[in-house]
């Protein structure tokens, strides 16, 4: 469990020791930040803190395009038992849920589909449905920011099963095609990222 006062001192001092352990999401924008974001800081009253990316985006936030939560290595604060769900983490990431399926998934762990959602709700505060689509994004957006690859082996090597399908989740997610986020220079990102208070 996140403290709301810890969590809160830690992002005002921008302290990077808390880099990954929270993101903290803006309620007036819609936008989820780390805590070293270099933005001008939201108030306090209009924030709230989520322990995952995709915990953050299954809220409804949009990665901040600023300090590029998405380039955070994915380590969420463990509690208890954590082996099943950092093996379903790792499955995930090589594309367990690009095809197969939750149960599937849950199969191949020795567990129940509903034990694997509850543990996914414990440890990330996300489904593994949510956890899969950001990891994608993720991928998709470190290969935007690092390559020269064109749209479609992107969307394939990130594990999405169309140009299309990939555009439509990017566009959800960032309120922006993928080719425009390509665009943007960093003084851009700057500027968009700006605007939020
Ligand atoms: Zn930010």
């Amino acid at each position: 469990m996140l403290d709301f006062n810890i969590c809160n001192k830690a992002r005002l001092e921008r302290d990077a020791s808390f880099d990954g352990k929270f993101f903290t999401a803006v309620k007036t924008t819609k936008i989820y930040c780390r805590p070293v974001c270099p933005v001008r800081q939201p108030l306090t009253k209009n924030i709230s803190f989520y322990e995952t990316a995709p915990a953050a985006e299954q809220a409804g936030y949009r990665p901040c395009l600023r300090c590029r939560p998405e380039t955070v290595p994915f380590c969420p604060a463990w509690n208890g038992t954590k082996t099943t769900v950092e093996r379903a983490l790792k499955m995930i990431e090589q594309g367990a849920l690009d095809n197969g399926s939750v149960e599937n998934l849950a199969d191949r762990l020795g567990i129940g589909p509903r034990h694997l959602s509850r543990l996914f709700n414990k440890h990330i505060g996300a489904s593994p449905t949510q956890t899969a689509k950001t990891m994608r994004i993720r991928k998709a957006k470190q290969l935007l920011n690092t390559t020269q690859l064109s749209m479609a082996k992107i969307a394939e090597q990130s594990g999405f099963k169309s140009v299309r399908g990939f555009n439509k989740v990017f566009k959800n997610l960032y309120g922006r095609a993928p080719s425009q986020v390509k665009r943007l220079n960093p003084q851009r990102c700057a500027e968009l990222a700006g605007g939020q208070q």
